[in-house]
Parts: C-alpha cells; sequence; structure tokens
C-alpha cells in the first residue's frame, strides 16, 4: 500500500446518473482540466439513466452492436474515450474514474503495473462488502473465475483517465441480446456457460446493497490503496459549461459512428468438435479484412479445473491473429504455462476445432454466406479437400412420414419429399444417391466406400448426430461434407434412441439450396 506521511486529499465527485452523451462529454472534460492542470486529482462515481452500450473508442457499432434491438428497447449507444470491447451498462451499475497526473507517484509507469494498481485498489473496496474479489490480469476484477468489473485507460497531454465499470444487478441476457456477442449458433446451456463468465454483487451477496454503501466502499479501498483520502466536492462552473458545450458533439450521430465498419466485414465462424471428454463448440467473430479475431467462445460439456481456463484461454486468443500457427502457439503456451486440467480434453483438440472454425473463412470466399457455413461439418478433411465426391447419402428422417420407403432403402422420386429432389439433383452431378436407414447402414455404407476406392461423399444429417458420430466418420476416414437437415430432429424431441435404430416418428426437410451450392463447391 502506498504511503504517504502528509495524507493528501483528492476530489470526490459522484456525478449521478446521466446519459451516454453527458458522461462520455465528461470524461473529456475533466481529462482536458486535468492535463491542463486545472482540476485536482479526481475521484468519479457514474451511472447511466438508461440502459447503455459503450463501444471502446476505437471499435465500429454496427459491428458491436444489435442496433435493431437496442433502438427497439431504447438502450442508448455511446462511445468511450477509452480503448478495449463494447460493454453494456444496466441502470444499476456503477461507473468508477480516477482524473490524476500521469507524473503522480503513485501512478506506475508501465502500463501492466498501473492496471494492476488499480484493479487491486477497486478488489479492496469490493473486500469491504464481503465479497473475494480479486485483480485477474490484464484488467478485470474476478469473483471465484467470474468477472464483476473490468477496467481500462486513456493519457492525454500528461493526464491519465483510469476507469472501471462495477456490476451491481446486471441482466446478463440483455447484454448477450444487446451485443453482437457469437452466441446464435449456441444451445441453451451453452449459453448458460457464456453466463457463467460474468457475476454482480447481488448475485454473490444475495442481496440488494443500497448504492451509497457500494460507493463508500470502493472509494475507502482507493484510499487505503493510494494512501490518501477523499473528499467530496461538486462539479465547477467551468466543468458544468464545458460540459454542455460539449454535450451536442458526444449526442451526435458523427462521434458515436465515427469508425465505420461496415457490416459484412466480421463474421461468424463456428465448430463443433467431439473429444473424449466431451463436446467442444467454437464461436469466433472474426474481421475478415484484418483476419484477427474480434470475439472467440469456447463452450462445451467438458469438465476444466480452474473453470476460469477456459475464460482465461478466451481472453489470449482475443485479439489475435487468425492464422493456423498463431493459433497452435498461443493455445500451446497457455497449456504450457497455465497446465489446466481437462480430462479427456488435449490442447491439440481446441487447435483443431478453432482451425475448423476458421476454415470456413474459405467457404466465405466461396460465396457461402456466414449463416450457410454454420450448417455445413467438415469429415475427415478439410472443406476444400472435399473433391468430386461420387456418392450423396440421405436420412431416412427427411422422407415422407406414410411413404413406403421411410422404413427401407430406395425413394421413388415421388415428388412429396426432399430426398427425392436431392436424389435428382445427385444425378444431376453424376453421383449416386443413397437413402440411410439406421446407424449401422451408415457405417457399413461408408466403409464399403472407402473400400471400393470411393474419393469423398456428401451427406445430410442434423448437428448433434455430426457432434456425436464425428469419432465414427473420422475412423472410417473418408473426406466428406455433410449438411445440416432442417425443422426439429430426435434429438430436439428426445427420440434419438429410436432414431437410431430408424424408428424416428418425425420427419426432417433436407436444405435443398444449401445442398445444391456444396455439391457445385466440390464439383468446381
Ligand atoms: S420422394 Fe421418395 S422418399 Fe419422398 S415420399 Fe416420395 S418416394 Fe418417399
Ligand atoms: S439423428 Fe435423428 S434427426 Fe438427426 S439425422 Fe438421424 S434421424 Fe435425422
Amino acid at each position: 500500500m502506498y504511503k504517504n506521511t502528509s495524507m493528501e486529499t483528492w476530489r470526490l465527485l459522484d456525478t449521478g446518473a446521466r446519459s451516454g452523451a453527458e458522461n462520455m462529454a465528461l470524461d473529456e472534460t475533466f481529462l482536458e482540466l486535468k492535463a491542463e492542470e486545472k482540476i485536482p486529482p479526481t475521484f468519479r462515481f457514474l451511472q447511466f439513466s438508461n440502459p447503455t452500450v459503450l463501444v471502446g473508442h476505437h471499435q465500429s457499432v454496427e459491428e458491436e452492436v444489435r442496433l435493431g434491438y437496442c433502438r427497439s428497447q431504447g438502450i442508448e449507444i455511446n462511445r468511450r474515450l477509452t480503448g478495449g470491447g463494447a460493454l453494456y451498462w444496466g441502470k444499476k451499475e456503477l461507473g468508477w474514474e480516477i482524473y490524476i497526473s500521469k507524473k503522480d507517484p503513485r501512478i506506475p509507469a508501465r502500463i501492466e503495473d498501473l492496471y494492476r494498481r488499480m484493479g487491486e485498489a477497486a478488489s479492496l473496496g469490493l473486500r469491504h462488502l464481503g465479497v473475494r474479489a480479486y485483480f485477474r490480469p490484464r484488467n478485470d476484477i474476478e469473483i471465484q473465475g467470474r468477472k464483476i468489473s473490468g477496467t481500462g485507460g486513456t493519457e492525454l497531454s500528461g493526464a491519465v483517465l483510469f476507469q472501471g465499470t462495477l456490476l451491481v444487478d446486471f441482466d446478463v441476457d440483455e447484454m448477450l441480446r444487446a451485443l453482437r456477442i457469437p452466441t446464435e449458433k449456441l444451445q441453451d446451456k451453452e449459453i448458460e456457460s457464456v453466463k457463467e463468465r460474468v457475476t454482480c454483487l447481488k448475485w454473490e451477496t444475495g442481496r440488494t446493497i443500497p448504492i451509497q454503501t457500494i460507493k463508500a466502499s470502493l472509494a475507502k479501498g482507493f484510499e487505503e490503496a493510494f494512501g490518501v483520502t477523499l473528499e467530496n466536492k461538486p462539479l465547477t462552473i467551468e466543468e458544468d459549461n464545458l460540459l454542455k458545450a460539449k454535450r451536442p458533439y458526444f449526442s451526435s450521430h458523427d462521434y458515436i459512428f465515427k469508425i465505420r465498419g461496415p457490416l459484412p466485414r466480421r463474421k461468424t465462424l463456428s465448430s463443433i468438435l467431439k473429444a473424449p471428454g466431451g463436446l467442444i463448440r467454437i464461436s469466433i467473430a472474426i474481421d475478415t479484412k484484418t483476419r484477427v479475431i474480434n470475439q472467440i467462445l469456447i463452450t462445451g460439456d467438458f469438465f476444466a479445473y480452474p473453470k476460469r481456463a477456459i475464460f482465461d484461454l478466451e481472453s489470449h486468443l482475443k485479439n489475435s491473429k487468425a492464422s493456423a500457427s498463431q493459433i497452435s502457439e498461443i493455445i500451446r503456451s497457455f497449456f504450457a504455462d497455465k497446465r489446466p486440467q481437462i480430462p479427456g480434453v488435449k490442447e491439440g483438440h481446441f487447435i483443431q476445432a478453432i482451425e475448423e472454425a476458421l476454415q470456413k473463412m474459405s467457404l466465405l470466399s466461396h460465396g457461402f454466406d456466414e449463416e450457410e457455413t454454420h450448417h455445413l461439418f467438415p469429415v475427415f478433411k478439410p472443406f476444400q479437400e472435399v473433391r468430386k465426391p461420387e456418392v450423396l447419402l440421405l436420412p431416412y428422417c427427411a422422407k415422407e412420414l406414410d411413404c413406403l420407403y421411410r422404413n427401407q432403402q430406395g425413394c421413388e422420386e415421388c415428388g412429396r419429399c426432399s430426398v427425392g429432389d436431392a436424389a435428382q439433383m445427385a444425378r444431376s452431378f453424376g453421383m449416386d444417391s443413397i437413402t440411410i436407414q439406421n446407424y449401422e447402414e451408415l457405417e457399413s455404407t461408408l466403409g464399403q466406400l472407402k473400400t471400393s476406392g470411393a474419393r469423398a461423399f456428401i451427406g445430410s444429417c442434423c448437428e448433434p448426430f455430426y457432434g456425436k458420430h464425428r469419432p465414427d466418420f473420422e475412423r472410417i476416414a473418408l473426406p466428406g461434407i455433410l449438411v445440416d437437415v432442417e425443422r426439429s430432429t430426435c434429438y430436439d424431441l428426445g427420440q434419438e434412441k429410436e432414431a437410431f435404430k430408424g424408428r424416428f416418428e418425425n420427419q426432417t426437410h433436407l436444405n435443398l439450396p444449401l445442398l445444391k451450392r456444396v455439391l457445385e463447391y466440390s464439383h468446381g
């Protein structure tokens, strides 16, 4: 702890709940005045009068925010002065900020040390509320592996602004709806695991702590950590005038949307991989121009010890180049350094799963759209190596329920379901089509194709089937591409045991347009 014999006084300023534009205008006001040494070191508390999304200074609103949703729900959008990622603020969340000279002896020169200093001060304040909060490098505060606060800063002509969020009573579902976090491909229980990455004071304490108590505890933490006394003082007339002058600019479309990021640049790519210890699901938001990973979510039903290892791995991968060599290096050094215990899942599984998601970039350049890539699954080889397939395999569950062929091989192409259309399509590419009645038949068909020297196959099945049987496909080692079926699958309806034996009493539908594009791609 910093010791100072003559206890210095910093200004404590509580600017209450304000709009996003006012809060950002105030940030710039204080930073400029501090740079001119016109204000003392200042510690500010802030809140937002409406739910608000704040993008980082260098981010594009269109790329980070679900604009339509925010507009329909009255969620304000604004841009921070500080860098970093987009944040969702509910009305109950609390922000804290410090404005101080860079030359102040309490301010470490190294950025890592500055983050630590501030993070430890805020953690100390939170511990006064009885929660076990600790700083987590690089810039988070966590409670038992779950993030409760993020921090960041900027500087201007020798003045530093350092700020942090504190989640008090957080609506994590609203955050997932407001921000473009790539959860589209995640199933409910995986979304639950994404939610576990954060926590808030209310969940940790099981009660609503009065906001004044929270502020007092945080202020005390900073006083102790920095060896200063915080003294309540209001906004000065000069600050208020500057705020009024700046508010129109910070409310303007020009400011909020000033970084233009056309949506098509940012794509979400996904993959699933079955490891012995469980299913790994990857969802990556990537800037297709710079090939930088903007966001990555790693979920699945494996067990990781410590649990936060996966969150930490995501942090290491975020903002890295999306190249196979870089991903592999980051993951290998992460495992060597942190040594997480993940039974039945090795670093190679994560590397492969991420590489497979990234391989879908090559599909984008062949005209597949982002949504379509979520419904394509590689078997044994990358997509581009599945060339000139001879056979199209079609699942019995897509046949009409009352079709004579529902429970046996074959199709008369009567025109009543998508199986007949797909069979005609296969013929137009010079391919045979085979309908598959149950799992044993699939395995024996693939085995025979492999033995007879077939190059590759295209097939259709549901994603849960692919996830579960991928190791079987890999064992047979015939390259292929599988296209997701549409409508409720037997897994959705809890009938997978019946389906395994060919007795699933529901009808799925083949995605014929996507199937056609895959046939064109693999024969091109
Ligand atoms: S198209 Fe084929 S599978 Fe579909 S109902 Fe007709 S015969 Fe049966
Ligand atoms: S697992 Fe069920 S829904 Fe999926 S392809 Fe097989 S029968 Fe169809």
